[in-house]
């Protein structure tokens, strides 16, 4: 499936759920589905009830959604890694989504959005040990860091000035003097997104 384009609100909407896609503007009163909490479209004012499939697919699907919009393609090949990994396989899930630079720049507070994450990245401002990174769905492992490029700094410094984030997550090491974060070990379950039902998104790929 290509990837998905269009306005990110919609897909809020559609899933009756915050997906946090826009940054600062989903606490704000301005977000979508605070505006307008019901489907977009002609239908969107009468859901109807999900069947069990559907139940595990809206599931996915706004996991997909909430880590980036990352492709079926991708998203499914880090369901079977989680799979073979030890453990379990919808904590591993999650903590592989959550190793993703564009996830850890974004909640590090070096970027409004994971979407401005992302085209930074891509735009090759960010250092990962001193290399560079431009790939947004590079996974961090454990102990590595994550600097801005000199050329980049003033850019980067300029964007963090209008961010005001939560806590920094207890498993990255920031210091926003420097522009560096380090990825300082795995979340546990109980640290990430309490809203995702993963044992659903497991009996999806299960069928
Ligand atoms: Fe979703 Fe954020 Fe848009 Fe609100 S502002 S509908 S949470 S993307």
């Amino acid at each position: 499936m290509a990837r998905y384009r269009g306005p990110v609100c919609k897909l809020c909407r559609n899933e009756d759920e915050k997906l946090f896609l826009k940054g600062e503007r989903c606490y704000s009163a301005k977000c979508g589905i605070t505006k307008r909490p019901y489907g977009s479209g002609q239908h969107g004012q009468s859901r109807k009830k999900l069947s069990e499939y559907g139940l595990h697919l809206r599931e996915k699907q706004k996991l997909r959604f909430k880590s980036g919009i990352i492709s079926e393609k991708q998203f499914s090949r880090y369901f079977k890694i989680s799979a073979r990994k030890d453990g379990v396989t919808g904590t591993n899930l999650l903590q592989i989504l959550d190793s993703r630079i564009d996830n850890v720049v974004y909640k590090a507070g070096f970027a409004a959005s994971k979407s401005q994450a992302r085209q930074l990245i891509k735009h090759g401002h960010f250092l990962v040990d001193g290399r560079k990174v431009d790939i947004p769905s590079y996974r961090l492992k454990i102990g590595q860091e994550i600097s801005v490029k000199i050329k980049s700094e003033k850019l980067i410094k300029s964007l963090m000035e209008d961010i005001t984030l939560s806590a920094t997550p207890r498993w990255l090491v920031v210091d926003k003097a420097k522009l560096a974060i380090k990825y300082d070990g795995l979340p546990e379950r109980d640290e990430l997104d309490p809203n995702t039902k993963e044992q659903l998104i497991i009996e999806y790929y299960s069928r």
